[in-house]
């Protein structure tokens, strides 16, 4: 390809407001005059009365003379307070959940010392320091834990619990002589005390913010291993030790490969990883002592599933890729959240990428990055830097624009920059910045010395505004020439009025057949270049940019015709534009659909696992609408292939990803009415239970979801009976998501009553209600019952989910109706805090109704017309040999 580079548009800075960190400047509720240097905390946790009681003595340093200050506390009690020996009255304000001490005399400048004697309770919610309860054979017995992230160290001891205020901690904690004791770091003594009790000393951390403080015992099992000169250790509850093996063999490929891609060595003596079934996340990064729930950690060859051995190893790198990005380098607020989670989940992708290449792990990122883009393309998204005005807002960050857009804009500039000046400016921001924090700007400006290159004004307006642009290509011929005009607009999907916005967009350009050919051009005007006449031009070559591309009918026309020629990325990438414009009314629905025709024998699974979560998303609009039927028909002869040569049962030397193929498409065919799929599912479930027949670990979501859908009362005790047997996370579950799959309204809601008994543990309790909605596809009567047991069910829930839980049982939903039922639910029975996430649900809802008036039509004609052309024998074929 021939093509003329008209218009490389540099860039006068896009308005590039944020400044590199200063801690005077840091947004925070907390006074900075006065600031923790060293913490020492003792603290005697008692599971049996629910309570522990604790002493600590805080090292500060007023950096003037104070009347006052000012640290945070939540749900504690104070019994003696001193400041260098002299006793202080402690006012609390629960509204804002500090601790203000009002000084009789002026406190000098200097060193000064706090001293707090406090108590607390400990419960099950899983934040702050929690009981976490676990099975060991037939016994239910207790481990403690922690979850501080985002604002709950409060709830274990008073503290500045702001993320620039580092400081060093020294725990020491009394527990059963038969625990083992974890935090961050190593212990430095164990010593014997009576009662059967033992006091464990723990080194001092470097300095450090207060949301990573960990600390956790109980019987646990360990294996310990060694690598790069780091002692790790696996820790589970009894009996699980094997399972963390896969994790650790993980860890041992990783945390070389981040020493070395860092340039700074994993910088505490030790790495303990942990794994409780009950925890307030899937992985929570605590330096040298990180956390994971037992689904997201453990991994048993003989029954677990190929999609769990692959989230842990993707959690596993997020959360060690943390140690650095967030622990050695921290975010000075919750508004750069992104540069903590965007950048573990960008690093622990590549990782995990790296060390599994069949895994086709970054395409198959691309689920991630079109639901962060359906997102971001509405009225209720955010700039990836957000205003985070408090601590309580902080929550709300921790989502998809965080996470996903974060990530896919970071590939996006790594690949722009390349992968080595890239790697190299992230070595020197690590190594300026260690042990301290920073902002966006202090990363931008690092990549910006190494690579030469504008990357804080490309990057502002993918950072600090919110949306992103559709990139219009359209061809045009005169004066002997044929030119495509690149032009750019912000794409939305249902937003009326949304203020127009531009975009410095690295866009690679390219022959649809020949990748390697494409050249990176940055797109910041509208620009004419001359092209080959009749070449397959198209943009977003390997699928990187967070961009959509919209092709006139001439160039969609010839790119359609290439796909064949296309690499995997691209071809999945059409696909994702495609359906997006279809989605916008910005092109009909029938150009996606036949795309999907197109595509339907393609064996990238990457592509078949994007077409079928599409079908899933058409099911929901059709649910209960006339074209539900045909669109079903139609769903199903697209998978005959794929069935037909995965079968049922595993083939030996197939690929790792055929496992998960195989089950997608027999969980597809049974949902979506195929009598011999849930026969099949049938027999081998009874085969299961009357002969003990195994069932492989990769089918027994599918087949035990297939058999609670259509579960008559001795069906559904019998999964009841295996659900409470069960000790693996895992398989607990897959059972209870087959439990919520009734479609027996009486028997659904046996399901729902057992969330308010205690064999679940609150997390899985809270999610069995939604799974109600989303797996049983019964939102009406989750939401319903719900609402009837609205704080028992508050009382479960993680901090994480507090403001999204109920919004979180209405996304089912694609009646508009049911989003002012929300919003009315939401005045009178939420919290204010929640009112972001009602927002995002309410307008998810009208979208999906909308869409369903629009694209319903379409994909109906759709339908109907491909069935009755698949019924005239040899019609198909023809047809699909072009
Ligand atoms: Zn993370």
């Amino acid at each position: 390809m021939r093509f003329g580079l008209c218009s490389l548009a540099f860039l006068a800075a896009i308005a590039a407001g944020e400044e590199p960190f200063a801690f005077e400047k840091t947004p925070g509720k907390l006074p900075k005059d006065i600031v923790p240097k060293d913490y020492a905390i003792r603290i005697e946790p008692k599971i049996e009365s629910a309570s522990f009681r604790g002493r600590e003595s805080i090292d500060l340093e007023a950096r003037k003379p104070v009347r006052q200050f000012v640290l945070n506390s939540r749900g504690l009690e104070i019994a003696n307070a001193r400041i260098d020996g002299h006793p202080l009255i402690p006012q609390f304000d629960e509204a804002k959940q500090t601790l203000t001490f009002a000084l009789a005399d002026e406190l000098p400048a200097g060193a000064h010392r706090l001293e707090l004697d406090f108590s607390g309770k400990l419960g099950e919610q899983t934040f702050g320091l929690f009981i976490a309860r676990y099975q060991d054979g037939a016994q239910q017995k207790r481990a403690l834990a922690t979850q501080m992230e985002a604002t709950d160290a409060r709830r274990m001891f008073p503290c500045w619990d702001e993320p620039a205020f580092r400081a060093t901690f020294e725990l020491t904690a009394v527990v059963p002589a038969a625990h083992t004791a974890v935090s961050n770091v190593p212990a430095a003594a164990e010593t014997a005390l009576a009662d059967g009790l033992k006091e464990v000393r723990f080194e001092k951390t470097p300095p450090m913010a207060s949301y990573l403080v960990a600390f956790f015992a109980g019987e646990l099992d360990a294996i310990e291993d060694e690598v790069d000169g780091v002692k790790l250790r696996v820790l589970t509850t009894p009996g699980k030790r094997d399972e963390a093996r896969y994790a650790l063999e993980a860890t041992k490929k990783i945390l070389p490969f981040y020493n070395e891609y860092f340039g700074t060595k994993y910088p505490l003596p030790k790495l303990d990883q942990l794994a409780l079934p009950s925890t307030g996340a899937g992985g929570m990064e605590n330096w040298g002592a990180i956390l994971y729930n037992d689904s997201a950690f453990l991994y048993d060859p003989n029954a677990s599933s190929q999609s769990t051995k692959e989230r842990v190893f993707a959690v596993v790198a997020h959360e060690i890729a943390h140690q650095w990005f967030g622990n050695l380098v921290t975010m000075a607020w919750w508004d750069n959240l992104w540069l903590n989670e965007g950048f573990a989940s960008w690093m622990g992708t590549k990782a995990t990428d790296r060390f599994n290449p069949e895994w086709q792990t970054w395409l198959r990122a691309s689920g991630d990055k079109e639901w962060a883009m359906s997102l971001d393309a509405r009225g209720t998204t955010h700039a990836i830097q957000q205003r985070v005005a408090t601590d309580d807002a902080a929550t709300d960050a921790f989502d998809e624009i965080t996470y996903s857009k974060g990530q896919a804009f970071i590939r996006m500039l790594e690949s722009y920059l390349g992968e080595q000046p890239f790697r190299d400016g992230i070595r020197a921001y690590v190594q300026r910045h260690a042990l301290s924090n920073t902002t966006t700007a202090d990363l931008w400006k690092a990549l910006e010395n190494v690579s030469g290159k504008p990357v804080r004004a490309l990057a502002a307006g993918w950072t600090e505004q919110p949306g992103f642009p559709v990139v219009k290509l359209s061809e045009s011929a005169g004066d002997g020439a044929t030119r495509v005009e690149i032009a750019q607009e912000r794409f939305t999907l249902n937003q009326k009025k949304a203020e127009p916005l531009f975009w410095a967009i690295p866009i690679a350009l390219g022959p649809a057949a020949a990748p390697l050919d494409a050249r990176v051009i940055l797109l910041k005007e509208t620009t004419r270049m001359p092209i080959e006449p009749g070449l397959a031009l198209k943009a977003n070559i390997g699928g990187v940019g967070y961009y959509r591309v919209w092709y006139d009918d001439a160039l969609f026309k010839r790119l359609r015709k290439a796909v064949p020629l296309m690499a995997a990325a691209d071809r999945l990438d059409l696909f994702n534009d495609s359906w997006a414009m279809a989605e916008a009314g910005r092109a009909p629905g029938a150009r996606c659909l036949d795309l999907i025709d197109l595509l339907r024998d393609d064996t990238t699974y990457a592509i078949a696992d994007r077409i079928i979560g599409t079908l899933w998303f058409i099911h929901d609009l059709e649910r209960g609408e006339p074209g539900e039927v045909a669109f079903h028909a139609w769903a199903r002869a697209l998978v005959q292939a794929p069935m037909a040569r995965l079968g049922w049962d595993a083939k030996p030397g197939e690929k790792e990803l055929d496992a998960s193929w195989r089950s997608s498409v027999i969980e597809l065919l049974g949902t979506f009415g195929d009598a011999a799929v849930r026969a099949e599912a049938q027999r081998r479930f009874r085969a299961f239970v009357e002969k003990g027949e195994p069932i492989p670990g990769n089918l027994r979501r599918t087949i035990f979801g297939l058999v609670g859908r259509d579960a008559d009362a001795e069906t559904w005790e019998k999964l009841h009976e295996l659900s409470r047997a069960e000790s693996s996370s895992e398989q607990k579950r897959i059972l209870n998501r087959a439990l919520a799959s009734a479609q027996s309204r009486e028997l659904a809601s046996r399901t729902l009553a057992l969330s308010l008994t205690d064999e679940l543990l609150p997390e899985d309790a809270t999610h069995l209600v939604r799974a109600v909605g989303v797996a049983g596809e019964q939102p009406a009567l989750a939401v319903e019952f719900a609402l009837a047991h609205l704080d028992a069910l508050l009382a479960k829930l993680s901090a994480l989910e507090a403001n999204s839980y109920v919004p979180s049982l209405f996304r089912p939903f694609t009646d508009a109706s049911r989003a002012d039922e929300l919003e009315a639910i939401a005045r009178t029975k939420l919290s204010p805090a929640a009112a972001h996430q009602v927002a995002k649900t309410a307008d998810e809802i009208r979208f999906k109704a909308a869409l369903k008036k629009r694209l319903m039509p379409d994909i109906d004609d759709w339908c109907r017309s491909q069935n009755s052309k698949s019924q005239k024998p040899g019609s198909k074929q023809s047809e699909r040999k072009e």
